[in-house]
C-alpha cells in the first residue's frame, strides 16, 4: 500500500525584509530543498518581499501563498495575526501596514536610550546595521546587536533580560487594532489566522475572549503546529481549533538557521482530524 500524500505546507517565516536573516530567494530554495510543497513568507507588517518570494517559488515549481504577520494591540497585549492569500498590491492593506510600521524608528530610539542608561551604548545604530529594512527595525535586531557586543550569549537571553516588560530595553508600543487588521486582510481577499496562540501571556478567560472576538470579525484559523509552540501546545491548540470551529495552520516561524529552533518545512504534520487552512485555497 502506498503512503497517502500529506501536503508539506509552511505558512509562517521571515526574511531580511523584516527580522529574518535570509533573502526571500534563499528562503524559497531552503523551503523547496526541505520538501515544502506550499509556502508563504509572512514578514512582520510588510509586503515588500512578496513579489520576490512568489517569483522564486514559481521558478522552483513550489506553490506559494502571499502572506504577512500583522502586529496588533488587543486589550493591552501584543498579538500577531497572519494574513494569507492576500492581494499584496491592495492599497488598503499597504496603507494600513505603512501606518503600523510608523513609530518603529521612534520606539527603537527610546529603546536605545533606555539601554544606554543600563550601560549599553550605540544600540540604535548597532541594531539598524542588522535591519535589512530600516522601516522595520525590531527587537530582534537589537537582540542580535547585544549578542555581538557580548552582553548576552544568545538572542533568547537578550529577550529575557532586556527586551520584555519590566526589563531596561522594553518600550511599550501601540500596534494596529484587531478590527483593522482583520478588515485589511479581508479587503485584500485573504484569510486571517491567529499566530502562535500559545505565546501570549493571556489568562484562559482572555484567550477565550480573543478567540471569540477574532471569530466575530471573520477570523478563520489559528496556528496549531508552529515553531513557537511546544509539542504539548500542539495538543492544546488542536483542541481549541475544534472547540471554536477554526481551521488549523502550520508554520515554522523560521527567522535564521542558527536562531530558529525548527527549520522550514520540518514540523510535525497537523493532526488529521483538523481542517487545514490551505483547504480554502486548494
Ligand atoms: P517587535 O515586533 O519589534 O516587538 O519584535 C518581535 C519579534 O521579536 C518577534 O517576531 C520574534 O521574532 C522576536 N521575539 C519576541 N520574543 C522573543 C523571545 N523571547 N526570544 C526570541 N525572539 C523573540
Ligand atoms: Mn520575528
Ligand atoms: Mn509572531
Ligand atoms: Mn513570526
Amino acid at each position: 500500500m502506498s503512503t497517502p500524500f500529506i501536503l508539506n505546507a509552511d505558512l509562517h517565516c521571515h526574511s531580511v525584509v523584516s527580522d529574518g536573516t535570509l533573502t526571500p530567494e534563499t528562503l524559497a530554495l531552503r523551503a523547496f530543498e526541505n520538501g515544502v510543497h506550499l509556502w508563504a513568507l509572512t514578514d512582520h507588517d510588510e509586503l515588500g518581499g512578496q513579489e520576490r518570494a512568489a517569483c522564486a517559488a514559481r521558478d522552483l515549481g513550489m506553490d506559494y501563498l502571499s502572506g504577512v504577520e500583522i502586529s496588533v494591540t488587543w486589550m493591552g497585549h501584543t498579538i500577531h495575526i497572519v494574513g494569507l492569500g492576500i492581494d499584496a498590491a491592495h492599497i488598503g492593506i499597504l496603507e494600513g501596514l505603512r501606518r503600523t510600521r510608523d513609530g518603529r524608528q521612534n520606539r527603537a530610539k527610546m529603546m536605545a536610550e533606555q539601554l544606554a542608561k543600563a550601560g549599553i551604548a550605540g544600540s540604535y545604530e548597532g541594531a539598524l546595521l542588522y535591519a535589512g529594512n530600516p522601516e522595520l527595525i525590531s527587537r530582534t535586531h537589537f537582540a542580535r546587536f547585544l549578542v555581538e557586543q557580548g552582553v548576552c550569549r544568545d538572542t533568547d537571553q537578550v529577550f529575557k533580560n532586556y527586551l520584555v516588560e519590566h526589563k531596561p530595553g522594553y518600550v511599550p508600543h501601540q500596534w494596529a487594532s484587531l478590527d483593522d487588521a482583520l478588515a485589511w486582510i479581508k479587503a485584500a481577499g485573504g484569510v486571517a489566522v491567529i499566530a502562535h496562540p500559545g505565546r501570549y501571556k493571556l489568562s484562559a478567560m482572555q484567550l477565550d475572549e480573543l478567540f471569540k472576538h477574532f471569530k466575530e470579525l471573520g477570523g478563520l484559523a489559528i496556528e496549531v503546529v508552529t515553531g513557537s509552540h511546544s509539542p504539548a501546545q500542539y495538543q492544546i491548540y488542536s483542541k481549541a481549533a475544534e472547540h471554536y470551529g477554526f481551521m488549523a495552520s502550520r508554520g515554522s516561524d523560521f527567522h535564521d538557521p542558527q536562531e530558529s529552533y525548527i527549520d522550514l518545512g520540518k514540523l510535525p504534520h497537523l493532526p488529521e482530524h483538523l481542517t487545514p487552512v490551505w483547504s480554502v485555497f486548494h
